[in-house]
């Protein structure tokens, strides 16, 4: 479901056009990149370019995938290291603040905009898809050096329909910046974010971004970070100017003004705070020094005494509440306009954990899956998550994060996950589509790999532990799709496309529909779907055929029932036999909750004594079980919140088979099923609308017409706007971005997010029986 504002940009021409590359120069105070490592790295990318016959896995050269140069020494273990993420709501500016980053710190010599004038788009927008849309589809992990530290960024979506890739990144990331619209403040998809930071404990600044729009307020920002974020959150900074007349920052710990000077502001010029914000200065530091009291000890007592905080106690203040997420210091600037973002990355390295600063966990798989801390020494085993992994035309790229030892180039390392050893042939690190050739990487490092086959979030290990890194929550997917390729002779790049965007992305699911042969794929969202619709075309050259998008149903039951199944059968020869005795009842919402290792929320109890079922035969009933579950009673859907127990049966000496025992099992269920008060549950969105107040009936009226529970509206401060809020059926919201936009003359936007199934109204069961019934009977006659 898309927002309408995500494609805006489209008709949007950014300002930028192809700058040459200047050097930064007197950056004094900033620990910026020296001037020659971008053009160095441009001239060895230029003789690379001429000279290397690098072969990726598949043997093939890689004239895409330029390589850069060979940097061993880089991943020193005396090296700072960062790893961050940059978030926030669409729009925000989060591709134009990386661009600005890479550029700074020397990685990239000149500056595309967004859809910029040049066309050439911006660094991190790698896929061609993304450039022309211009928006950040894939996570992609780019580097970059500043001063000291070596700081990896993994630059994050924004749109809803991808929270699996932000999740992905949350979780390999020490620290993140959120980035915030200096008119628009925390928007929906900040909140979206700000949930996932908080549920993976990642430590943040905020940037406050595009001061130099007419109506930026980075103080009413701040607001809404307390207000609606709850966040603890003070500026570190006060702009110098806004809007139009936006220049730069004051630094409130050093006490010192800085603008950005030169084509591209590359130049930082500091200076003394200017005499016109002396005031605001001092009330802004001591508003910055009580919400650090408020959580710091040492500051508290300072602040009590009335005494001056120095500004080392100030920052070490910061430092140590950032990392225990208990504050949030706010930058600010405008990445478009070339401000203030030289002295983000600063508070990037300044504030922003470590990576062993960062408490991470693995689990012991020899002991229940034991929680186990992990050192983050690069002396110690080798613990390393596989966190990403993409399809390239030269083979598999994977992305992973070393938590403690080193991975070294030539070594083999193990996969916990399906025992197999792999040899490291090459390891780089990512810069968008560029790569760079590393010798090894230590603890705390993001690197990507050719010639490793695994899946997305397999752990690798030196092979003396057993331990995984905790995997992460995937989300069920929520909406369906039948799709072909329009031309029969494209059928095998079709499946090849397929094969390779399920293993990249776990919220895409691929199956075959059993009756009708069609191939159906399942996402998070019509967006999402769309998407890939999309790559199989551009990746791939297949044009595909699809159909109306379906909603994903399930099936519960809601009463206990007993069974007493016997399979016989007799066509001459061994014939079958096989007899189940139990019952099946609903389990508790709390425990249907919990998934099976194996991705089902059902669960199978064996409670026979004695051997009237031989136990050999124990799992085929419960493979029985799972033969059932996959299609309910009412409308076909997979059933889940089921409990079977098996108390008792028989079996034969001779016609007896665990064929017999899976299918008499399976008849048992299917029954008992029918008769348990079986139900549809439908997937509910959270969905959450920001209009102007002038809409707010219409747009309730629309949402309560679509069947909407309407959880909250909060108006903003100023009154020019109102947040709702809302639980809707996912099956109502088709063509709602349509309705929004006529309803509020574009002005309104929505995000959401797939909250739980709930069963669905009685004459909605009804209709989608109904429904059902007519497909099949077509279905048979056909
Ligand atoms: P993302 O969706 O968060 O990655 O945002 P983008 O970086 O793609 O930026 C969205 C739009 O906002 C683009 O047209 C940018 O040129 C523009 N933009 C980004 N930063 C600024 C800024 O500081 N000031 C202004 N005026 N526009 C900006």
């Amino acid at each position: 479901m898309m927002r309408p504002g995500t494609f805006r940009r489209l008709a949007r021409a950014a300002g930028a056009v192809d700058f040459r590359f200047l050097p930064p120069s007197s950056q004094a105070a900033f620990r910026s990149q020296p001037a020659t490592a971008a053009a160095t790295a441009t001239a060895a990318a230029k003789a690379a370019a001429s000279s290397s016959s690098l072969s990726g896995a598949g043997g093939g050269v890689l004239p895409l995938l330029r390589f850069l140069s060979t940097d061993a020494a880089s991943s020193s273990s005396s090296t700072a290291h960062r790893n961050i993420g940059i978030s926030a709501h669409i729009d925000s500016g989060k591709t134009t603040l990386t661009e600005r980053i890479l550029y700074y710190s020397g990685r990239i010599g000149s500056i595309h905009d967004v859809r910029g004038k040049d066309g050439v788009g911006a660094k991190m927008d790698s896929m061609d898809l993304e450039r022309e849309k211009g928006i950040t589809i894939q996570s992609a992990a780019t580097f970059c050096r500043w001063g000291d530290a070596h700081v990896n960024i993994i630059d994050t979506p924004g749109h809803v329909d991808f929270t699996i890739e932000v999740e992905r990144a949350l979780r390999v990331l020490d620290g993140g910046v959120l980035v915030l619209c200096g008119v628009s403040g925390v928007q929906s998809q900040s909140l979206t974010v700000d949930r996932q930071m908080k549920r993976y404990g990642v430590p943040r600044v905020a940037f406050v971004n595009k001061l130099d729009r007419q109506g930026a307020n980075p103080w009413k920002v701040i607001g809404d970070l307390r207000d609606q974020l709850r966040l603890n959150a003070a500026a570190v900074q006060v702009p110098v100017g806004l809007e139009a007349g936006h220049s730069g920052v004051v630094d409130l710990v050093r006490l010192r003004s800085y603008s950005f000077a030169g084509e591209k502001g590359e130049v930082v010029e500091e200076g003394d705070v200017p005499p016109e914000l002396e005031a605001e200065v001092a009330e802004r530091r001591l508003e910055l020094i009580e919400k650090l009291a408020d959580v710091d000890d040492e500051v508290a007592e300072l602040f009590l005494m009335e005494e001056e905080v120095p500004e080392d106690v100030l920052k070490a203040s910061i430092r140590r509440q950032v990392l225990s997420c208990s504050f949030v210091p706010v930058f600010m600037g405008s990445a478009f306009k070339n401000k203030g973002v030289q002295p983000l990355l600063d508070g990037v390295v300044d504030y922003l954990p470590e990576p062993i600063e960062k408490a991470n966990f693995a689990l012991d798989r020899s002991n229940n899956e034991e929680a186990v801390a992990v050192t983050g020494r690069s002396d110690d085993p080798l613990l390393a998550l596989a966190f990403k992994l993409e399809e390239t035309p030269f083979g598999q790229l994977t992305y992973m994060r070393v938590y403690q030892g080193r991975l070294k180039r030539g070594e083999f390392v193990h996969n916990v996950n399906d025992g197999k050893k792999v040899k490291l042939n090459r390891i780089v690190r990512m810069h968008s589509d560029e790569m760079e050739e590393v010798e090894e990487a230590g603890a705390g490092e993001v690197v990507a790999m050719f010639g490793i086959d695994c899946r997305s979030m397999d752990t690798f290990s030196g092979g003396c532990m057993d331990l995984a890194m905790s995997t992460m929550h995937v989300p069920e997917p929520v909406m369906s799709l039948a799709i072909r390729p329009k031309k029969q002779d494209m059928q095998k790049n079709f499946a090849k496309a397929l094969t390779k965007f399920s293993k990249e992305d776990p919220t895409l699911r691929v199956r075959i529909d059993p009756e009708t042969k069609e191939t159906i794929i399942s996402g998070m969202g019509e967006l999402h779907l769309e998407v890939y619709i999309e790559r199989i075309l551009r990746e791939y050259g297949v044009e595909c055929l699809s159909g109306q998008p379906n909603v994903n149903y399930k099936e519960t039951i809601n009463k206990r029932i007993n069974f007493d199944w016997v399979h016989k059968k007799q066509t001459g020869g061994s014939g079958q036999y096989a007899k189940v005795v139990g019952y099946i009842e609903p389990l508790a919402e709390e425990e249907g909750r919990e998934e099976e290792e194996d991705g089902s929320t059902n669960a199978f109890e064996n409670k026979c004594t004695g051997t009237n079922i031989p136990p050999e035969y124990y799992s085929s009933c419960e493979k029985g079980m799972d033969d059932a579950c996959t299609e309910g009673a009412l409308v076909g859907a997979e059933v889940e919140g089921l409990r079977v127990v098996l108390e008792d049966g028989a079996s034969h000496a001779v016609d007896s088979s665990d064929m017999a025992f899976r299918i008499c099992m399976a008849h048992a269920i299917r029954d008992a099923m029918k008769r348990a008060a079986p139900s549809i549950l439908e997937p509910m969105m959270a969905v959450e609308v920001e209009i102007p107040t002038d809409f707010q009936g219409t747009v309730v009226a629309g949402l309560n017409r679509r069947m909407g529970l309407i959880q909250s509206s909060d108006m903003n401060e100023d009154g020019s706007g109102i947040k709702i809020e809302a639980e809707v059926p996912l099956s109502n919201m088709f063509g709602y971005s349509t309705e929004l936009r006529s309803q509020t003359q574009g002005k309104g936007e929505f995000t959401m997010e797939y909250l739980k199934h709930l069963p669905v109204q009685k004459n909605v069961q009804e209709e989608l029986m109904g429904k059902y019934r007519e497909e099949q009977e077509q279905k048979h006659a056909a």
